[in-house]
């Protein structure tokens, strides 16, 4: 089989751990590596090797897979003293699959690229959920052949797969849909204290709109976790924010005022000032009740 190639997987976390363990189960041999070494237990119980470093990582694979945070983590797992870059061969595939800056992509590919190492931006939507189930959208940015003989292991990984364009052209795909994200998340909030606020039982009010022309992954997903009064996180506050900034500052560079976007992203700030950065998304809920003076759960 063409692909049997060996597989670097650096990031274990939310994510990254469903990830990695769809692709150990479809047959790919997996070396991983996590900055907390606890981790990657579950990995190598499951039949990964471990390795001591992301350097490591690419001396022993042909494609190595990133999810870590932001631009400056990435920056540093590829590039950095112990970086990917340093053991990989002339040829080795890089995907980054977190969410980070368009620009920094499109600079971290040129460095790959001077060593011979090729890259693409695959960032994913879908959740822990959709990582754990293998149901990810994966949007991605690159050369078409690269994309093309990596398409086995994004099969593994999820079930929307689009090539999108050049590089960094994934990551700006994905900026579009956190921009879909939040709107929708705040929605759902505002929607959900109107009913509570109304007096509706709430369970039938999210079963009776899910089905129509408002249903969507955040009210299925988050305005259950809501009725059942969980915040914990698949996506936490931290990154969104991280996200909203990234989207805030393509959008300046392009003079495109985000209205909309912009709401939002005071709101999840105002979770900032109330300490919920390590609350899932749907902690938007909290803002909304300072504003409404009304509590959702009574
Ligand atoms: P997470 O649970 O916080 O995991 C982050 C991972 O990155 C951890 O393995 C962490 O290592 C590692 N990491 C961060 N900075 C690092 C650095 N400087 N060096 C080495 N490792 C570093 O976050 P997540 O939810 O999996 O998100 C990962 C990425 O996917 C983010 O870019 C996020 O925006 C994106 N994303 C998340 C979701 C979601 O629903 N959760 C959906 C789509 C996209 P430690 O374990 O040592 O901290």
């Amino acid at each position: 089989m063409k692909f049997m190639k060996r597989v670097g997987f650096i990031g274990l976390g939310l994510m990254g751990s469903g990830m990695s363990m769809n692709l150990l189960r479809a047959g790919f041999p997996l070396t991983v590596w996590n900055r907390t070494r606890s981790k990657m237990r579950p990995l190598l119980e499951a039949g990964a090797e471990g390795a001591g470093s992301p350097r490591e990582v690419a001396e022993r694979s042909d494609v190595v897979i990133d999810i870590v945070t932001d631009s400056p983590d990435v920056e540093e797992v590829l590039l950095g003293p112990n970086g990917v870059v340093h053991g990989a061969k002339p040829g080795t595939i890089v995907i980054d699959m977190s969410t980070i800056s368009p620009a920094v992509t499109r600079r971290i590919a040129e460095e790959l690229g001077k060593e011979g190492v090729r890259m693409l931006d695959a960032p994913v939507s879908g959740g822990d959920t959709g990582a754990r189930n293998g149901t990810l959208s994966i949007m991605v940015g690159g050369d078409p052949e690269t994309f093309e003989e990596c398409l086995p292991l994004f099969q593994a990984m999820g079930k929307t797969i689009t090539h999108v364009g050049g590089h960094g052209m994934g990551q700006t795909v994905k900026l579009c849909n956190q921009i879909l994200v939040g709107l929708n998340m705040l929605a759902v909030a505002e929607a959900l204290i109107f009913a509570s606020k109304a007096g509706v039982d709430l369970e039938r009010a999210l079963a009776a709109v899910s089905g129509g022309a408002a249903g969507s992954w955040q009210l299925t997903n988050n305005g259950a976790k809501l009725l059942r009064g969980d915040l914990e996180p698949g996506f936490k506050v931290k990154d969104y924010l991280k996200d909203l900034r990234l989207i805030m500052e393509a959008a300046t560079e392009m003079k495109l005022p985000l209205l909309g976007t912009s709401v939002v992203q005071q709101m999840y700030r105002s979770l900032d000032a109330e300490g919920l950065r390590q609350k899932g998304t749907q902690a938007v809920i909290r803002a909304v009740e300072e504003i409404a003076r009304a509590k959702l759960l009574r």
